[in-house]
């Protein structure tokens, strides 16, 4: 699949824009702060109906305006969809697929997937777990709705639960209503990590051989916060006293973990900087393989700033990937380089919330 317009109203530092993308590689280049990034989350916005960088809606209001408004044009295997959504000053927002209004953001999922690949996506081995959770959050709820909503209802209950934690007196038996519901959700989203984690290891693992020449074996393994053979329901219960101690939730999915190994050996303890970000790298272009066995269509891959900050092999071996997939590229400068290796391309200039074309070469071609 690929995008194959966008139109922005007030939307960041953008007032109205309407571009037609490459239906291969796009490259948007411009100094500091003009908006290179902020295209790349508006086309995101119209994917999952989230921003990477924010849970505000409002944030992506231009300054001193009422509302925003971003619309694609998304061209799949069979067929053509719109999306638009509108985010108002007061965070509402409206989602409307070809048109028609949908009530959950979760109608919007299965729409335009995407991957975005970020400097700090090459830290995922070294950061913090929240961040590992992220990563599977984000990529689970684009393959499955289902995850989507387990995950929501699972994340509502953890608040209730530890909003209840800082109350003076603990009604042990109100107490039991959140942890029966919190341990329904909480399998539900360990089973689906689980099945996840086990595909992408084995996708990543074979990846990772080959950009290695077969040097490294790579690993991931899912480490729950509670293991397959011990019941949700029943460690939350044992954790009754340390819970109240700790007025918050201390056992759950909120706490899982992702592990790496090369070759038998703690990535995030004792790997260099270079193996961890070819793990990393491993792990992204797995996550696209994914997508396109679970849908059917291939993602679109968002690179933030993130070409320059691999080197020559990594950077071959990225663009050899991708040939399939509709790029989308930003970096302050792009080299000749990196620029000669794309046939397909347009190459954009961006400039204090304008765009213009500084190179284009397209195949027009019938079938995609
Ligand atoms: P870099 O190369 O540094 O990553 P960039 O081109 O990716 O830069 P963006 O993050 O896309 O930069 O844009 C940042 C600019 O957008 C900032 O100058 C910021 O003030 C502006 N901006 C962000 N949100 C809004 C908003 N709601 N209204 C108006 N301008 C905004
Ligand atoms: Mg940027």
């Amino acid at each position: 699949m690929y995008v194959k317009k966008i139109k922005l109203k007030n939307f960041r530092n953008y007032d109205d824009l309407e571009l037609d993308f490459n239906e291969k590689v796009n490259i948007f280049v411009g100094d500091n702060a003009q908006g290179k990034t902020n295209l790349l989350e508006a086309i995101y916005f119209t994917s999952i109906g989230r921003s990477f960088r924010t849970n505000k809606y409002n944030e992506l209001v231009k300054f001193d305006r009422d509302f925003s408004r971003v619309y694609t044009e998304i061209v799949k295997k069979d067929f053509e969809n719109t999306v638009e959504i509108l985010s108002g000053r007061d965070s509402k927002k409206y989602i409307k697929l070809d048109g028609v209004k949908i009530r959950k953001t979760s109608e919007l999922l299965e729409n335009l997937h995407i991957v975005i690949f970020s400097p700090e996506d090459l830290k995922i081995v070294k950061d913090e777990p929240e961040r590992r959770r992220k990563f599977i959050d984000r990529e689970l709820c684009q393959i499955s709705p289902s995850y989507y909503d387990n995950l929501g209802n699972y994340k509502k209950i953890l608040l209730q639960r530890n909003n209840y934690l800082k109350e003076n007196y603990i009604d042990p038996e109100i107490l039991d209503i959140w942890d029966l519901q919190l341990s329904k959700y909480g399998k539900a989203i360990i089973a689906q990590r689980r099945e996840f984690i086990e595909k992408i290891n084995l996708i990543s693992k074979e990846i990772h051989g080959k950009i290695t020449d077969g040097k490294e074996a790579l690993n991931i393994i899912y480490e729950p916060n509670v293991g397959e053979n011990r019941d949700l329901y029943e460690e939350i219960k044992k954790s009754y006293s340390s819970d109240i101690r700790q007025r918050t939730t201390t056992k759950g999915p909120h706490k899982d973990d992702l592990e790496f190994f090369i070759n038998g050996i703690n990535v995030r303890s004792f790997g260099s900087q270079g193996q961890q970000r070819t793990a990393a790298l491993s792990l992204k272009l797995a996550e696209i393989s994914i997508i396109e066995e679970e849908t059917g269509e291939l993602p679109i891959l968002l690179l933030d700033d993130v070409m320059s900050e691999l080197d020559s092999t990594r950077q071959e071996f990225l663009i050899k990937s991708l040939e399939r997939v509709q790029l989308f590229i930003t970096n302050a400068e792009i080299s000749d380089k990196i620029s000669e290796k794309f046939s397909e391309k347009t190459v954009f200039l961006v400039k204090k919330g304008k765009i213009s074309i500084l190179d284009s070469k397209e195949n027009h071609k019938i079938n995609h």
